[in-house]
């Protein structure tokens, strides 16, 4: 049988009393999207492009690729599930639901 730990609090995720959350959370880099207008002024910008994209591609090869994108996968116990989804991005202060009163 699998057991599973949470990836967080790293408490064994016991399945028959307790549920697991699975987090997977994808970053990329965002690309500038191409100005369709100015395409036929500046076809030397077509060519820098695909040399940019040709470079990413060696350097996701020699494993530098993980700024422009990362795939991540996390198993969490229902209490760091509850705190995850008050503060996802980690920050110091929590995430505020709803409008301020300001
Ligand atoms: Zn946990």
């Amino acid at each position: 049988m699998i057991h599973y730990s949470c990836d967080r609090c790293k408490k064994i995720i016991d399945q028959h009393d307790s549920l697991r959350y699975v987090v997977k959370i994808e970053v990329q880099a965002a690309m500038e999207p191409l100005d369709l207008d100015d395409v036929d002024a500046d076809r030397d910008h077509l060519l820098e492009i695909q040399e940019m994209l040709e470079r990413m591609e060696d350097e996701e090869c020699s494993g530098a690729g993980n700024e422009v994108y990362q795939k991540l996968h996390y198993d969490l116990c229902s209490d760091c599930h509850r705190q995850y989804v008050n503060n996802p991005l980690g920050s110091e202060l929590p995430v505020q639901i709803g409008f301020s009163q300001n």
